[in-house]
C-alpha cells in the first residue's frame, strides 16, 4: 500500500484543525487501501466501481457538508479535503460523490420541503439511493437557460417532457433532480427514474472520466405528483446555487489530481536514469518540477481561503468562479507537464498523470467551462456583460 503523505510546501497543515486533519487522514487511508487498487481496472474497462459505494457512505462522504438527515455535518474545509483525497485517486470518484452530495442532495436540502428532505436525504447519505442532476441538454450546455424540457400542471401533479444529456450517474440514479420550465420559469423537480416514460442511456465512447457513468435521460409524458416540485426553486439561479456548491468541491478536488501527478513524477524522475544520471538531476526537469510545485501551492492556498470564507458565510460566486477555472487549469497544466516528463511510460495507465489529464479535460468543461467562468469574473471586474 502506498503511504502518501501529501505535498504541502507551505505547511498549510498547520492551518487545519485537528478535526480537519483527522477527516483527511481517514479518507486518505481509505483511498490508498481500497480505492487505488480499483482505479486502473475500472478506468480501463470504463466501469464505475459500484462495490465501493457502501464504503464511501460509511466514510460519511455523501452530503458530508449538510447537517442532520444522517449527514456528517463537517465544515467546508473538511469537505474540501475529502474531495481532494477522492480526486487524488480519480476525478470519477470525486465527480460521483460531488453529484450525489453537492448537486442532488444540496438541491433537496436547500430547496426541498421538510417532508422531501426526510424522504430522500437519509437514504442518499447511506448510499442506498443515488441521485443525478439534470440541467444540461444536448443543445443547451453553457446556455442552460435555453432548455427545452418543460412541465405542465395536470390534476394532482405535473406532466414532464424533454431530455437531458451529459448527465453523471444518469443510468444508475434512483432519482434525478430535474430542471424544467414550468410556466416559462426554470424549476427543480425530484423525478423517480423508474417512472413510466423515463428512459436512460449511457455514453460509452468517452476518453475522459471513464470510470464515471455519464448518460442521457428522456422524459416522455412523465407524470409526477405535486410533491415532486422543489417549491423553493425560483429560476435558473436556484440551479446555479447548487452548481456553486459543486464547483467548490472541484476547487479542492483538482488539487488532489495535481498532487498525485506531481508526486508520481518526482518519484519517477528520481529513479529513471538517462545519460547516466537520474532525470531529477537535470536542470530543465527541476525547473518544471519547481514551476508545478509553485502552481500547486497557489491552488492549495486558494482552496483553503475559499473554505475559510465559506465558513464565515463570506463566499461569493465570483470567488468560486475564479478558483474553479484557475485551479482546474493549473491541475490540467501540471498533469500534461508530468505526462511529458514520464516519456513513453507516461502514455500508459501504469502511471497516473495521463489518466488525470484526460479526466481534467472534463473538469475544465463541466460545471461551467473555463470561458464561462472567465466571463463571469470579467463581468464582476468591469460591470459589463461581455459581447
Ligand atoms: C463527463 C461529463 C459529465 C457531466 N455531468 C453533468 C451533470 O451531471 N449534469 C449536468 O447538467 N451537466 C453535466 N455535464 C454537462 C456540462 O456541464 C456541459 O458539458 C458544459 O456546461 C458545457 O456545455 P457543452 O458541452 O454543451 O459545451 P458548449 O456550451 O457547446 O461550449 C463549447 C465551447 O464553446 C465555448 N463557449 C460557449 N459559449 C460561449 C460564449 N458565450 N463565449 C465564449 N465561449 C463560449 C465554451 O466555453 C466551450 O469551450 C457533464 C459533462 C461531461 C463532459
Amino acid at each position: 500500500m502506498n503511504h502518501y503523505s501529501g505535498i504541502d510546501l507551505l505547511d498549510l497543515d498547520s492551518q487545519l484543525t485537528d478535526d480537519e486533519r483527522q477527516v483527511r487522514a481517514t479518507v486518505r487511508e481509505w483511498v490508498d487501501r481500497d480505492a487505488m487498487p480499483e482505479v486502473v481496472p475500472a478506468f480501463e474497462d470504463a466501469r464505475f466501481p459500484a462495490n465501493l459505494v457502501p464504503q464511501l457512505a460509511g466514510l460519511g462522504i455523501f452530503g458530508a457538508h449538510l447537517e442532520g438527515y444522517g449527514c456528517a455535518g463537517v465544515g467546508p474545509v473538511a469537505y474540501g479535503l475529502m474531495m481532494e483525497e477522492l480526486e487524488r485517486a480519480d476525478s470519477g470518484f470525486r465527480s460521483f460523490a460531488s453529484v450525489q452530495s453537492s448537486l442532488a442532495m444540496t438541491a433537496i436540502y436547500d430547496f426541498g420541503s421538510e417532508e422531501q428532505r426526510q424522504r430522500y436525504l437519509p437514504d442518499m447519505a447511506a448510499g442506498t439511493l443515488l441521485g443525478a442532476f439534470g440541467l444540461t441538454e444536448a443543445d443547451h450546455g453553457s446556455d442552460p437557460g435555453g432548455m427545452e424540457t418543460y412541465a405542465v400542471r395536470v390534476d394532482g401533479g405535473y406532466r414532464i417532457n424533454g431530455s437531458k444529456y451529459w448527465i453523471t450517474n444518469a443510468s444508475i440514479a434512483g432519482i434525478v433532480v430535474l430542471w424544467a420550465k414550468l410556466d416559462d420559469v426554470i424549476r427543480g423537480f425530484i423525478v423517480d427514474t423508474s417512472l413510466p416514460g423515463v428512459t436512460t442511456m449511457e455514453i460509452h465512447n468517452k476518453l475522459s472520466m471513464r470510470m464515471s457513468v455519464t448518460g442521457g435521460l428522456t422524459f416522455q409524458d412523465v407524470l409526477v405528483t405535486d410533491d415532486a416540485l422543489l417549491e423553493k426553486t425560483k429560476g435558473l439561479r436556484s440551479a446555479l446555487q447548487c452548481l456553486n456548491s459543486a464547483r467548490y468541491s472541484i476547487v479542492w478536488g483538482v488539487n488532489g489530481a495535481a498532487a498525485d501527478c506531481l508526486h508520481t513524477t518526482i518519484e519517477y524522475t528520481k529513479e529513471r536514469e538517462q545519460f547516466g544520471k537520474p532525470l531529477a538531476s537535470f536542470q530543465l526537469v527541476q525547473q518544471k518540477l519547481a514551476d508545478m510545485a509553485a502552481e500547486l501551492s497557489r491552488s492549495q492556498l486558494l482552496a483553503l481561503q475559499l473554505g475559510r470564507l465559506k465558513e464565515q458565510g463570506k463566499l461569493h460566486w465570483s470567488h468560486v468562479s475564479l478558483a474553479k477555472f484557475s485551479n482546474t487549469q493549473s491541475a490540467l497544466d501540471i498533469a500534461r507537464t508530468c505526462r511529458d516528463l514520464l516519456g513513453a511510460a507516461g502514455i500508459t495507465t501504469d502511471l497516473s498523470p495521463m489518466r488525470h489529464s484526460m479526466n481534467l479535460e472534463t473538469v475544465n468543461t463541466y460545471e461551467g467551462t473555463r470561458h464561462m467562468h472567465q466571463l463571469i469574473l470579467g463581468r464582476h471586474l468591469t460591470g459589463f456583460n461581455s459581447i
